[in-house]
């Protein structure tokens, strides 16, 4: 039996990983600068996952019906990168996001409101609030949802105003590396303080990646609710809503749970990735942003911070295609963006390379 034609996959297959490299069965070696989707924010191959690894603990799946200290030490590492008060983990980004929205929902019921290009995963609830869908044709969640081209301040203000839930990347991933604007990231500041529930998808632009913990602290936007996944479990599932204090004590016991979410094995790795970022990794991604920056903004017109990033050309598919053959693994979103997603552990001459390689292509 074939596994399911839903993807479009590339003929070769990576058997191997170190560092930004995958190596595949022939032996060529590919510059991975999608890593997983964002999900390998160490790299492959990295030592000290592999030392927790390599010691199995005698409980890899405990559910959610005991106490765990590993869980609570992961959740007092959030709390104190994200100054919010409560975490419950998932086991994706979707899953994250279907329970942001319940808990949100607990708080104020009401109007949302989602982003035009907006992605925030495959299941019908975050499925609804994702605009980058809207052609698709499977059933909605029954609610009130408008879709708010972000750049119509007018449009973010008048249906701000009577809005419950507003619902954003930070940076927009899938819907082509769009960063919020300053003046809606205001606006929806003050709706916030009007009494509008904040919820920040993170799932993409968190954990570092644009070289602040969360995007959203570029924006000095104070979320009431985010939602991580990707890198969190360093390659195994592992999602996290976080919340703030007034919206956590409105979820009752009962109102969701998740039989998987949170597992030992999961956590175990995220307790070293936030250890990584926490030990100067995310100030690295900002070196490095900048560096992308001062060298190569202006020249590809470059979207988005630090290790997220995203710029247009033309004949996308094509240049894609030549420079996996020279040995680059990138990301196409919608025919004519490419979208860099690589490890934070990526160095400047990796990024060098990458470049010159594109220049030569598209010239
Ligand atoms: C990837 C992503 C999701 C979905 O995450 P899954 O783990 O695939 O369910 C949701 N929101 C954003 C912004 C994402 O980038």
């Amino acid at each position: 039996m074939p596994s399911l034609k839903i993807y479009n996959i590339f003929p070769f297959e990576p058997v191997k990983g170190e560092g930004v490299t995958l190596i595949d069965r022939n032996g060529k070696k590919y510059i991975d600068l999608v890593s997983g989707l964002g999900v390998n924010l160490l790299g492959y191959n990295d030592k000290y996952i592999k030392k927790i690894l390599s010691h199995t603990p005698s409980i890899i799946h405990l559910s959610n019906l005991y106490y765990s200290s590993l869980r609570e030490e992961v959740a007092d590492m959030l709390g104190n990168l994200t100054d919010l008060d409560y975490v419950f983990f998932t086991n994706s980004g979707t899953e994250a996001n279907e329970a942001g929205l319940k808990f949100a929902w607990k708080s104020k019921k009401g109007k949302f409101i989602a982003l035009t290009d907006s992605f925030h995963g495959r299941t019908l609830g975050s499925y609804s609030l994702s605009h980058l869908f809207s052609h698709q044709d499977f059933p909605r969640i029954k609610a009130d949802i408008k879709f708010i081209d972000t750049e119509n301040y007018d449009d973010l203000k008048r249906e701000g105003k009577d809005a419950a839930i507003i619902m954003f990347e930070p940076i927009q991933g899938a819907g082509g590396v769009k960063p919020l604007t300053r003046e809606a990231a205001e606006i929806m500041s003050d709706l916030q303080k009007s009494g509008v529930i904040l919820f920040a998808d993170e799932v993409q632009s968190g954990l570092g990646r644009t070289g602040k913990f969360l995007a959203c602290e570029h924006y000095n936007l104070k979320p009431d609710i985010v939602t991580l996944a990707k890198g969190l479990g360093g390659g195994l599932p592992l999602g996290a809503v976080i919340m703030k204090k007034n919206i956590a004590e409105k979820v009752s016991i009962g109102d969701h749970g998740s039989t998987m979410g949170g597992n030992m094995l999961s956590l175990r790795l995220a307790k070293e990735v936030l250890r990584r970022l926490n030990s100067g990794l995310i100030e690295y991604v900002q070196k490095l942003g900048e560096y992308i920056d001062n060298k190569y903004k202006d020249k590809f017109k470059i979207r988005g911070k630090g290790l997220f990033r995203g710029f247009d050309i033309n004949n996308a598919d094509t240049v894609q295609v030549k420079m996996i053959n020279r040995g680059f693994l990138i990301n196409i979103l919608r025919k004519k963006t490419i979208r860099l997603l690589p490890p934070l552990i990526i160095t400047k001459e990796t990024i060098d390379s990458f470049f010159e390689n594109i220049e030569d292509i598209i010239e």
